[in-house]
């Protein structure tokens, strides 16, 4: 395999569709077009300008496969940097697999997950965390991560990062080259300018890095473990989150054995709401395990709701959930308001503060609920310009670069001798370079675009 190939791949999702677009990409993606289109109009793909689109028929021999489009991109100015072909075929699945084999006997290979995807970052289209973004971008389920996925592949993202290395590889070559007039004690980078590039880099990578912290939840979304004991109406509230009945509501205790998991937007935003298996001692083997469940999906909740129906609730319970989990938003919300006195509803306000109260059953509440929850993210970075790091690979390498930057400060502090802080800014050069793809290795790419779907 090599990426001097011209690869194929079904760009749309296999099965039936209206149309179905097939990508060609590599130097024979026109020659080999011509082998296999004929214009309606006669004249040959190789003439044809780049950005044009030509009606014709896909022949095999003397057989016509289909009638289609034939979108000509010539690179570089493509999406891959080559040559690429993009056949808008009828989309059945026979005639998907007619041409895509026809085109493979033709001489193009197979493309594998993401390739042409990594083509267009080997040709320089685009830089490695825009390739990322692309996939991202794919996979955005909510307007947040869309959003988030849009930016980094417009480039937000990695023009801050390039910049601030470029700045760091100019110190860096000073300070090599103060290496080779190490007899004469000359100092060719100014430490006060470097000092103070070294403080505006940590700046910018600890806010990046701070930023993960939401962008992470964003494009998983933010999981809300719904808790309290059975029969308070956790499948109930669920469900009216859901819209649907995706979980299971009866009045029999303990009927929710496992945990449920389903995602609802808020205001773009995406929350992963768990119902769980409700606290309670139990004798029950299955629901004893459903109850364990329950505790390490409120280990990985972001929020917590803990759903009660009335006054007699377990304020053991809500006091165990606040001393074991401190750091947690704990959301006290009363269920079934529609059976509720005055005086009840008065006597739970005055016990148990900024308690909501909400009828699951009836709908009433669902609203206010949906906005405290909206209320409790702080998506301010959101509406602005500032760039979120969604992406896992870089928050790991902003933390190494991070790290390698507060050693070139100390070093700086101890005066340590050019050579070594030549080697920490090295380091440091490396792991930013590693998010942009300034700096790769086979292994790393090949790991982010297996990730990819073929044909993107
Ligand atoms: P879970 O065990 O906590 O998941 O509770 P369920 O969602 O299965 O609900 C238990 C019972 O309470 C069911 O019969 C529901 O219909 C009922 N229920 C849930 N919400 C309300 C409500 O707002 N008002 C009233 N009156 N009943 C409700």
């Amino acid at each position: 395999m090599s990426y001097e190939d011209t690869i194929v791949a079904l760009a749309t999702p296999s099965g039936t569709g209206a149309i179905s677009i097939i990508r060609i990409s590599g130097k024979d993606a026109i020659v080999i077009g011509d082998q296999i289109f004929k214009s309606v109009r006669g004249k040959k793909l190789g003439l044809q300008k780049s950005h044009t689109i030509h009606l014709g028929h896909i022949i095999d021999g003397k057989k016509v496969l289909d009638e289609v489009l034939v979108s000509v991109f010539r690179g570089p100015n493509s999406y891959t940097g080559e040559n690429v072909l993009e056949i808008s075929c009828h989309g059945s699945p026979y005639i998907q697999q007619q041409v895509l084999q026809l085109i493979l006997r033709k001489g193009c290979r197979a493309a594998s997950a993401g390739e042409f995807t990594l083509k267009a970052f080997l040709n320089g289209k685009m830089d490695l965390s825009q390739a990322e973004a692309v996939a991202d971008l794919i996979a955005s389920d909510s307007a947040a991560s869309h959003e988030i996925a849009l930016n980094q592949m417009r480039g937000g993202f990695s023009s801050e990062i390039e910049s601030l290395r470029e700045e760091l590889l100019n110190f860096a070559s000073l300070i090599e080259l103060e290496l080779d007039f190490s007899q004469e004690d000359v100092e060719f980078a100014n430490r006060e300018q470097f000092n103070e590039l070294l403080s505006r880099i940590s700046a910018v990578l600890k806010k990046l890095i701070d930023s993960f912290a939401l962008g992470n939840v964003l494009k998983h979304g933010i999981p809300v473990a719904i808790v309290g004991q059975p029969n308070v109406g956790k499948s109930t509230l669920l469900n009216a989150l859901l819209n649907e009945d995706r979980a299971i509501v009866s009045s029999i205790a303990g009927t929710t054995r496992d945990t449920v998991e389903d995602s609802i937007s808020i205001q773009g935003v995406n929350f992963r709401f768990i119902d769980t298996a409700g606290i309670r001692s139990t004798r029950d083997e299955v629901e004893q395990i459903g109850i364990e469940r329950t505790f390490s999906k409120i280990e990985q909740a972001k929020l917590i709701i803990f759903l009660f129906d009335g006054p007699d609730f377990d304020r053991e319970q809500l006091n165990n959930l606040k001393d074991q989990y401190p750091n947690k938003r704990i959301l006290p919300i009363c269920n079934k308001l529609d059976r509720l006195t005055k005086k009840q509803i008065h006597d739970i306000e005055e016990e148990i503060q900024n308690v909501l109260f909400i009828s699951a059953k009836n709908g009433t509440g669902i609203d206010t609920l949906q906005e405290t929850l909206f209320g409790l993210v702080d998506t301010g970075a959101l509406s602005g310009d500032e760039t979120i790091v969604s992406n896992s690979r870089h928050y790991d390498a902003l933390l190494k670069a991070l790290e390698e930057i507060q050693k070139v400060k100390e070093g700086m502090d101890i005066e340590i001798s050019s050579d070594l802080l030549a080697i920490d800014i090295r380091q440091a050069l490396f792991h930013l370079g590693e998010i942009t793809g300034s700096v790769t290795t086979d292994d790393l790419l090949g790991n982010i675009f297996s990730n990819f779907c073929i044909g993107k």
